[in-house]
C-alpha cells in the first residue's frame, strides 16, 4: 500500500512532518500544547534596551541567527470539568503582513481531532494579534458555538480602546495591524466577552490571573489539580527572559513593569518547582524554572510520547 492511499481525515494538516501538538496531564486536567507555527521577528525587537554587540553575542551563544529569529507560537487547549478551553488563538492571517508560517491553529486543531464546536471557553492572555488573530480567520466564528464565552481582563479591553505604543519597539506596520486586529475582535465577539478584574476560575482548577506588564491586562493561566500544577505564562517570558530577564522585548507596552512581572513569576515558579508553558518558547515549551545566579534557566521536561 502506498502512503498516498492511507486516508487522511484531517486533509493536508496530517501531511506535516511533525504533528505539532503535545499532550500532557495535570492531575485531572488534560492539556494539549499546539504549535500555531513560527513568526519571523527582527532580532533587535527581542532586546531593544541593550548594546547591539551584547545582543549579538547572546544570539551567537544561543545558536540563533543575528538578523531574523523564528519566534515560536504556542497555543494551549485545556479540558477540565466537561469544558474545553482554548487559551489564546494564534496569529490568524492578516493580508497586509506577510507571515505565512504561522496561523496554523485551525488545521492543527483539526489534526488533533478537536472540533471547534466543542470549545466552550476561550481565555486570552492579552489582545495582541498573535494571540487573537486565529479568531478573526474567515469562517472561524461560524464554526464556534454561539454560546462561547471569551474571558479577557477588563483592563485589556480598556487598553485597546486607545492603546499606547510609545514605549513599545515594533517592526513597521505592526502597531496599525495590532490595533486593527483588536478592533475587529471586539466588534466581532463583543457579546461573548466575559471580562474579569484580577482573577477568574474558568473551570475546575483553571484560573486566569492578570499580571499586567506586557500589556495592562496581560494574564497568565494557572492550572492545578490533584497536587499537579502548570502555568501558561503567555508573553510574560520569552527565551531570552531566562538569561536576561531585564532585557526589554519590543512588544512590551510597559517594559519595566513587564520585567518585574517576569522576574516575580520566574522566582515563584522556581520556588514552587511547577512547570511552565509559554507562547513564544520553543515548542512544546514545557520546562521547569531553575535559579542560575541572578538569572534563570529553562530546564526542559522529558517528552513522554
Ligand atoms: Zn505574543
Amino acid at each position: 500500500m502506498s502512503l498516498d492511499t492511507i486516508p487522511h481525515p484531517a486533509g493536508r494538516a496530517s501531511d506535516e512532518l511533525v504533528p505539532s501538538r503535545y499532550a500532557l496531564q495535570v492531575g485531572q486536567i488534560e492539556v494539549l500544547v499546539i504549535s500555531d507555527g513560527v513568526l519571523p521577528i527582527p532580532a533587535p525587537i527581542m532586546a531593544h534596551n541593550v548594546d547591539p554587540a551584547v545582543r549579538a553575542a547572546w544570539l551567537d551563544d544561543m545558536f540563533l541567527p543575528p538578523e531574523m529569529l523564528d519566534w515560536p507560537l504556542n497555543v494551549v487547549v485545556v479540558r477540565s470539568g466537561g469544558q474545553t478551553i482554548l487559551i489564546d488563538a494564534g496569529l490568524g492571517m492578516d493580508p497586509d503582513l506577510e507571515l505565512p508560517r504561522a496561523g496554523r491553529l485551525v488545521q492543527r486543531l483539526q489534526a488533533a481531532g478537536i472540533d471547534l464546536a466543542s470549545v466552550t471557553d476561550v481565555v486570552l492572555t492579552h489582545m495582541h494579534m498573535d494571540h487573537i488573530g486565529g479568531l478573526l480567520v474567515d469562517g472561524m466564528k461560524e464554526q464556534l458555538r454561539p454560546d462561547l464565552r471569551i474571558h479577557v481582563a477588563a483592563a485589556e479591553l480598556k487598553f485597546w480602546e486607545a492603546p499606547d505604543f510609545s514605549r513599545a519597539f515594533m517592526p513597521p506596520g505592526f502597531p496599525d495591524a495590532l490595533q486593527r486586529a483588536a478592533k475587529r475582535f471586539v466588534s466581532l465577539y463583543g457579546s461573548q466577552l466575559r471580562p474579569f478584574e484580577e482573577e477568574y476560575e474558568v473551570a475546575p482548577g483553571v484560573v486566569v490571573r492578570r499580571t499586567g506588564g506586557h500589556t495592562p491586562g496581560h494574564s497568565v493561566v494557572r492550572l492545578a489539580s490533584g497536587g499537579d500544577r502548570l502555568t501558561f505564562a503567555g508573553d510574560a517570558v520569552f527565551q531570552v527572559g531566562f538569561d536576561r530577564p531585564d532585557w526589554h522585548n519590543g512588544f512590551e507596552h510597559d517594559p519595566e513593569e513587564a520585567a518585574r512581572v517576569r522576574v516575580d513569576l520566574l522566582r515563584e515558579l522556581a520556588a514552587t518547582r511547577e512547570p511552565l508553558v509559554a507562547t513564544h518558547l520553543p515548542f512544546p515549551s514545557v520546562c521547569h524554572v531553575a535559579v542560575a545566579g541572578g538569572a534563570f534557566r529553562c530546564v526542559p521536561t522529558v517528552w513522554d510520547y
